[in-house]
């Protein structure tokens, strides 16, 4: 393995691979998440009704409107510990959306998603997929930073979710990566464990967009045994490119 994919195959723990051949069930819709079962870990707290005033018509804003729209949300608490929103980065047109949760502390300064060492082990995830930065679109379930970086809760979900939905939408894009336990929770409204929910294609929106879920890149500097399932995500996410 050699080159600038090999360095970034093995900055993912990945020494030696091969394209998988292709599944039995190729040309076949790809399986969806229908399976049910016990929660590790409990997912998010039951969603309140979204404040309609604050997010009337949403749904029907384009780029630039959603841009000004969200450094001016007030929806939830979290605009008051807030020195930044970030709003998300890349191709508006891209195939490839990857979601984490929210902002922490470095991307709270700066505006910009996943900066800062997840950020580059991110990086080096998509170089393995021969992609750039610039050619994905990279966004947050929540737009402004939780304290201490605690969990999200219902409410705050309930409340930024529209926007997220509405930039879905004007992206369309072939495949979406949920990074990390609770952005695949929230995506999808399960409590199902990320041990479960990963390995298949889910659908998620209104066009059943694919869904891969992965590991969070910042869980994987801290465990990096399973970067190595992270890879076999992605190449499952490839595969299944919609
Ligand atoms: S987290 Fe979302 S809903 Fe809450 S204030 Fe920030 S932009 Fe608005």
């Amino acid at each position: 393995m050699t080159g600038a994919r090999g360095q970034y195959l093995s900055a993912l723990g990945i020494r030696r691979w091969r394209q998988r051949a292709p599944r039995a069930d190729a040309g076949q819709p790809p399986a969806t998440d229908s399976s049910a079962g016990a929660a590790a870990r409990p997912g998010p707290a039951p969603r309140p009704e979204v404040p309609t005033a604050t997010h009337a018509g949403v749904e029907r804003l384009g780029w630039e409107e959603l841009a000004e729209r969200v450094p001016a949300c007030t929806a939830c608490e979290l605009h008051r510990s807030r020195h930044n929103t970030v709003f998300g980065t890349g191709d508006v047109r891209a195939d490839w959306l990857f979601v984490g949760e929210a902002p922490g502390a470095e991307e709270d300064r700066t505006g910009e998603p996943f900066v800062g060492r997840a950020g580059q082990l991110l990086t080096a995830m998509l170089a393995a997929l021969d992609l750039e930065r610039g050619q994905v679109y990279i966004a947050n379930v929540l737009k402004c930073r939780p304290p201490e970086n605690r969990d999200p809760m219902g409410d705050e979900v309930a409340c930024c979710e529209p926007y997220l939905h509405r930039q879905v939408t004007l992206i369309e894009p072939r495949m979406i990566i949920a990074l990390g336990r609770f952005a695949a929770q929230s995506l999808l409204k399960s409590s199902e464990p990320i041990s479960r929910l990963r390995g298949r294609v889910h659908r998620y929106g209104p066009y059943d967009c694919p869904l891969v879920v992965t590991y969070h890149p910042a869980y994987l500097l801290r465990n990096p045994a399973e970067k190595r399932k992270t890879w076999a995500d992605l190449c499952l996410a490839r595969e299944n490119l919609g």
